[in-house]
């Protein structure tokens, strides 16, 4: 078997396309393989399939994944036909998409890898500059978009996160039926969320059964604006309520342990930042016991402690009548609490019981929020960051979009 039949088997290009020539440049360890095709054989139109003649040629190059190590490059003549109706077009090549420097093998190969590693780490792999591999992915990411099939919404979430510096935020969009994000709008404003939810068709959003969200105006108004009875699905769930009494809580700790501090003693809080804030209907508590001394001291952590541990306890209810009992019980006890964080939470709960309720009756999961958003978080992490809001959307809509993300021409090409 000559080079040239050989890389016409590794290659499987069929019929009009054919290997004409295979150029070996050791030096740069590198293999160009130029591909023909057969004239004899019609044209078809990229647009409408019809049959076309010759126009002109364009020459094109797309690197292909490696073989026998060495970086592969495909070039051909590409003819460009003239159609009827459509013009002067170039023809489809069944190993590339239109307009990538890339075999559609080669991007699928990044596809792949990208799902492991950070752009630069496939940058690296590859020697591929940081450039062209955001420009796979966002190829990848455009391609899944057109395929998808807009769906009725039943139950989804809408929640903001911050990417790179803090105070910067986006609004995500999160399908729990398909377990996909559907979109990353470029802030948390009403408006923008408004404008997203009104370009859903409208039984689209009749559809909707559950809308989970933390107790937030600009999304609650945004929702009331464009959800048919949206006072009866906007849901707080647990997640996003147990932050709130979570994030109480620490303060409290921080500052009371500032102040054993400032008066010279030695504080019983050093180093329990993490216990606290524990879901400890998670945990074993037995292995904890000297952490369990501490909640059962007069200490204010303890107190509200309590607090976010009951509050968490609050979310099996059947009925809106002894959900709501229950839940002012312990706003009774909060504004009683003497600890300004934690009342400041109550204040909130108390003015969003209605959607808490809501959460507790629908049987709202919070476990998909808590999970999407670690997994939001963990490809911050692998990113180092990102250098904008556009990049932080591809990233997203590429590991947790649902997407098909692959090129049309493998299937061809196959
Ligand atoms: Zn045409």
């Amino acid at each position: 078997m000559n080079d040239i039949e050989l890389y016409k088997s590794i290659l499987g290009v069929k019929q009009p396309w054919d290997v004409t020539n295979v150029k070996l440049d050791l030096l740069n360890k590198t293999v160009t393989i130029k591909v023909g095709y057969n004239q004899s054989q019609k044209l078809q139109c990229p647009v409408c399939d019809t049959n076309g003649s010759v126009y002109d040629h364009n020459t094109r190059r797309w690197r292909h994944l490696d073989t026998c190590q060495m970086t592969t490059i495909i070039e051909c003549e590409v003819p460009r036909i003239s159609c009827d109706e459509h013009g002067v077009k170039q023809v489809r090549v069944p190993w590339a998409e239109t307009n990538s420097h890339f075999t559609a093998l080669f991007e699928a190969l990044v596809i792949n890898w990208l799902k492991e590693t950070s752009l630069s780490g496939v940058g690296n792999l590859l020697n591929l500059s940081w450039d062209q591999v955001a420009g796979i992915q966002e190829r990848a990411v455009k391609r899944g978009l057109e395929r998808r099939e807009e769906k009725p919404l039943v139950n989804i979430a809408i929640d903001e996160t911050s990417f790179q510096r803090r105070h910067e935020y986006v609004t995500v969009i999160y399908d729990k039926e398909h377990d996909a994000i559907l979109e990353v709008l470029d802030d948390r404003k009403s408006a923008t969320l408004e404008e997203w939810l009104k370009n859903r068709p409208q039984e689209h959003l009749d559809s909707i059964k559950t809308v989970s969200l933390d107790m937030w105006d600009p999304f609650i108004l945004a929702i009331k604006n464009t959800v048919p009875a949206a006072m009866t699905k906007i849901c707080f769930d647990r997640f996003h309520v147990a932050q709130h009494f979570g994030k109480a809580l620490d303060k409290v700790r921080a500052q009371e342990n500032r102040s054993f501090f400032n008066s010279g003693s030695e504080s019983p809080l050093a180093r329990t930042k993490h216990e606290w804030l524990r879901n400890s209907h998670r945990t074993d508590n037995r292995s904890r016991r000297d952490f369990m001394v501490l909640t059962r001291s007069t200490l204010k952590t303890a107190r509200a402690w309590a607090i976010k541990e009951t509050a968490s306890k609050l979310w099996d209810f059947t009925y809106r009548g002894s959900a709501e009992k229950e839940w002012h019980h312990l706003l009774g006890w909060i504004c009683r609490c003497r600890l300004d964080p934690v009342k400041k939470v109550g204040r909130m709960v108390k003015n969003y019981l209605w959607g808490i309720i809501n959460a507790i009756i629908a049987k709202v999961s919070n476990a998909v929020a808590e999970s999407k958003n670690a997994r939001i978080q963990r490809i911050k992490k692998m990113a180092c960051g990102f250098r904008n809001r556009k990049r932080f959307r591809m990233a997203i809509l590429f590991h947790l979009g649902g997407l098909d993300l692959m090129p049309e021409s493998l299937v061809n090409y196959a």
